[in-house]
């Protein structure tokens, strides 16, 4: 609340606040008896332009099935970065210093949680594939409306291979009465998903004993649907079984998550009527599950290389591309020298394009990590 004027004969003061996300004023005045009024102003909504951002966050960046480090590997690293510390010679430098310098490898490294990607915009949130990364989600969402029972979510689904799955029976707010979860996939089997695997023997609970209220919705394919403020149309992705990725808009901004795909259409008139979600992209995410020579070898796996994504983005002029989907099989190191590959890869593209006076564009690009979080 901010006073922002007086008036001397009659007092009157203007007073400013928000109500439900509307900017309200009232008038107090006070006559020379003493006597006090009040006039109440709204703002039309009509008038009001929001310009709220879009803030993505991964949640799961693993591809396939959950991988958590091994206690050994997590002891390895332990031994490793002490050892360097001690002989990094600087008695002066604090650990904070030293951890501060190391790469993602070195460190954290890229998570074991699979597929799970939330995008918001103020109080307007889709979360995209139930990987095990929801499980966390679901835990943050609990400090608001869902930990009260007055949750509303909407989950998407690119498609129901168990890596964008698995997480579903650990989302905690599906199991608090009052809260209601929409799901939403294009293929008709959004339907029968979780009586499936809310079932015994495959799960203690089943569906009807849910407290939430689930509801099953059909999307259409490339056609926009209203999330609140956030526009989503889904595109056909190239994966064993059929798998819709979205294009999400927002305040002039486009997010677009590709994600499971091998990327077999590569050429614009391949890509057809799917070619809208690699167009005017700020940020693209795109499965990276394989090195290009493993892509080469692994045909029909459903997946693809950052090397394939960054050739896709330099010609659409995608502002930016994070590789995830990683391979369960693949250490961080391993994950590390596939984005070592793909840097030596872009900047020969680079070079060749303009050697060869064709056009492509520079893009920011990066391997994604769990946590790891965009606003646009
Ligand atoms: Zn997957
Ligand atoms: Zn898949």
């Amino acid at each position: 609340m901010a006073i922002i004027a007086k008036k001397r004969r009659v007092k009157r003061t203007m007073i400013f606040g928000s109500v439900f996300g509307r900017e309200i004023y009232s008038v107090k005045s006070v006559s020379k008896g003493g006597r006090v009024g009040f006039d109440c102003f709204c703002e039309p909504l009509s008038l009001k332009i929001y310009t709220m951002s879009m803030k993505i966050k991964i949640w799961g960046a693993r591809g396939s099935l959950p991988s958590p480090h091994t206690p050994q590997v997590i002891e390895n690293r332990v031994r490793e970065l002490l050892e360097r510390f001690q002989s990094s010679g600087t008695s002066r430098e604090t650990a904070g210093n030293f951890l501060s310098k190391l790469s993602r490898e070195q460190l954290g490294g890229f998570g074991g949680n699979t597929s799970c990607v939330e995008v918001s915009s103020g109080n307007d949130r889709v979360i995209i594939d139930a990987g095990s990364g929801i499980r966390l989600l679901g835990y943050d969402l609990l400090k608001g409306p869902c930990g009260k029972g007055e949750g509303e979510v909407d989950l998407l689904f690119t498609h129901f291979h168990w890596d964008h799955l698995i997480g579903l029976p650990f989302f905690v707010p599906l199991f608090l009465k009052g809260n209601t979860i929409r799901a939403h996939a294009v293929q008709a089997e959004i339907h029968q998903i979780f009586p499936i695997i809310f079932k015994k023997p495959y799960f203690p609970v089943p569906f009807e004993a849910l407290g939430a209220t689930v509801e099953t919705r059909c999307l259409e394919p490339r056609t926009p649907k209203h999330f609140g403020a956030l526009k989503v149309t889904p595109y056909l992705l190239d994966h064993p079984d059929p798998c819709w990725g979205f294009k999400i808009e927002q305040g002039g901004k486009i997010f677009s998550y590709c994600v499971d795909t091998e990327a077999t259409r590569i050429g614009r008139s391949e890509m057809g009527n799917d070619l809208p979600l690699y167009q005017g992209v700020d940020l693209m995410i795109f499965d990276s599950q394989y090195t290009l020579s493993e892509v080469v070898e692994k045909v029909d796996w459903g997946h693809s290389s950052a090397t394939i994504g960054l050739d896709i983005a330099m010609r659409e002029k995608i502002k930016k591309i994070i590789f995830v989907h990683h391979d369960p099989a693949a250490s961080d190191q391993k994950i590390a020298d596939a984005r070592a590959e793909a840097d030596r890869y872009y900047h020969s593209q680079l070079k060749q394009a303009k050697g060869a006076g064709y056009p492509m564009y520079e893009v920011e690009w990066d391997f994604g990590f769990e946590g790891m979080e965009f606003e646009i």
